[in-house]
């Protein structure tokens, strides 16, 4: 077996890491093993993958650049809903037919259940709220499309939305001078993701998984019917390979992978704990959570211990001065969507990157010409159940338990290479400027 040691943690000054009682470290790799399946990264995808199949006697190891959910999965906003692409319903209609939307809406929903199944049966509470979801329309226009939206989910989708007006919005405690009107989806509920992720990689370590921290893998080969994953101080040599590094895969490992993806930044705050006299001034006082109906939009809802957790897109760059424009600018949006608020500290702000495709939804299999490797990446911000349920359907492919087919059309396509790769910021630029644009 390989030796590992421990190293020190980097931090990322999130909420979630304040509010856990500890983030645990996995020994580094150091030296050499052979494992059936290796995952690269230790987020809600790599995790759930190695879950199902160390559960299933597999020998399984999971390589992570800095510790468990050092990533998005440790960063989000923990609204645990459907979602996972960026076409909206009535273009799954279009581009995959009814019955495929309707399936890839239904794995949606199952991707929800399965993470409240999975925390009821550890007995794990993770701070959960809100029964469902409500968007918040920021434009008078958005509100008065409501009902037609409403009627479109329940016929084609069964999904029983409710529509309400600005003054249900003030007498059920959704305050803000920019809400025109709400519309309230039934699934979905909030947690704190860093609770959840830490609570699954316990799973893991228990059913036998192996989880290595400080251990980027750098670079691939195939070496006879193995593949061989590079890390700094050792190699792992496995079968199958899963990748599961979505906003932070390394374009290298494997050389696939480049130019694949768009990681995208998304930002957050959270207040200090707001008295009842703050949140009766600005007529907030639901746990349900919320965003507006911006393509660049905002997501917000009030924590159990009554902060206020605010996010919304990130920058083009990581620098310091483009953070510092970034963070900014969600200042001043927080400030104007809840400016009974505009004074209240902020004591955690933070980011992270969320995983875009081309073709903009995700995609969960076997990569092409890379026999043995797969792949189950591309939530498009919204990853929680997304990521959770399609990390089991992957070890479901690789146990040979699942074909293919028995996916939804809408994730079995491999992500298309953006042309120009090297332009991609440029593009991200663009997209802001347009959909910036669209949202006035
Ligand atoms: C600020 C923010 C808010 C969000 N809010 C929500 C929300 O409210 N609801 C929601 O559903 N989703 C949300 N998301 C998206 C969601 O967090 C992600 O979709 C989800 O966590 C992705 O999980 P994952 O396991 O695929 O990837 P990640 O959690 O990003 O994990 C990938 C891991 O792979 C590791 N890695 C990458 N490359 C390598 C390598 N070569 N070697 C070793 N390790 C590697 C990384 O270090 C990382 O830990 C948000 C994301 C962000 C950033």
């Amino acid at each position: 077996m390989p030796q590992s040691r421990t190293e020190a943690r980097r931090t990322i000054g999130s909420y979630w890491e304040a509010s856990v009682p500890q983030v645990k470290l996995d020994r580094q790799l150091i030296g050499n093993a052979l494992f059936d399946v290796a995952i690269i990264g230790a987020g809600f995808a790599g995790l759930s993958a190695a879950l199902r199949l160390a559960k299933a006697g597999v020998s399984v190891c999971v390589l992570e650049a800095e510790h468990v959910g050092y990533g998005a999965s440790g960063r989000n906003g923990g609204f645990c809903c459907l979602g996972g692409t960026k076409l909206d319903e009535r273009r799954l209609i279009k581009k995959f037919g009814l019955e495929e939307a309707r399936r890839f809406v239904a794995y949606q929903v199952a991707g929800v259940n399965l993470v409240a199944q999975r925390l009821d049966s550890w007995g794990v509470d993770a701070d959960r709220h809100s029964n469902g979801e409500i968007y918040l329309a920021h434009r008078r226009k958005d509100f008065a499309g409501f009902q037609a939206e409403a009627a479109f989910l329940k016929e084609n989708f069964g999904i029983k939305a409710r529509v309400l007006s600005k003054t249900d919005l003030d007498a059920e405690g959704y305050g803000g001078p920019t809400f025109h009107g709400g519309l309230q989806v039934p699934y979905g509920f909030a947690l704190n993701p860093m609770a959840y992720v830490q609570a699954l990689a316990d799973q893991v370590r228990r059913a036998g998984g192996k989880i290595f921290g400080k251990s980027p893998v750098t670079g691939m080969t195939r070496d006879n019917d193995r593949w061989q994953l590079e890390t700094e101080h050792g190699f792992i040599r496995a079968r199958k390979v899963v990748l599961a590094g979505n906003g932070y895969a390394r374009e290298d490992a494997p050389k696939w992978l480049h130019g694949r993806t768009l990681p995208v930044m998304s930002s957050i705050l959270v207040t200090r704990p707001l008295s009842e006299g703050e949140l009766a001034a600005q007529g907030w006082t639901s746990d349900t959570m919320a965003a507006d109906t911006r393509n660049l939009l905002h997501y917000f809802r009030l924590l159990p211990d009554r902060r206020f957790l605010f996010g919304t897109r990130g920058g083009i760059f990581e620098n310091a001065q483009s953070l510092a424009a970034m963070y900014k600018r969600a200042r001043s949006d927080f400030d104007e969507m809840f400016p009974a608020w505009a004074g209240i500290e902020a004591e955690h702000s933070w980011y992270g990157h969320v995983c875009l495709a081309r073709n903009l939804t995700p995609f969960v299999g076997e990569v092409p010409g890379l026999g043995g490797v797969y792949a189950a990446m591309g939530w498009h911000g919204s990853g929680i159940a997304m990521a959770s349920i399609s990390g089991e359907k992957v070890a479901g492919l690789i146990l040979g338990k699942l074909q293919p087919e028995d996916l939804p059309v809408a994730l079995r396509r491999p992500f298309a290479r953006f042309p120009l790769p090297s332009l991609r910021k440029l593009y991200l630029q663009g997209a802001y400027w347009w959909y910036g644009w669209q949202d006035r």
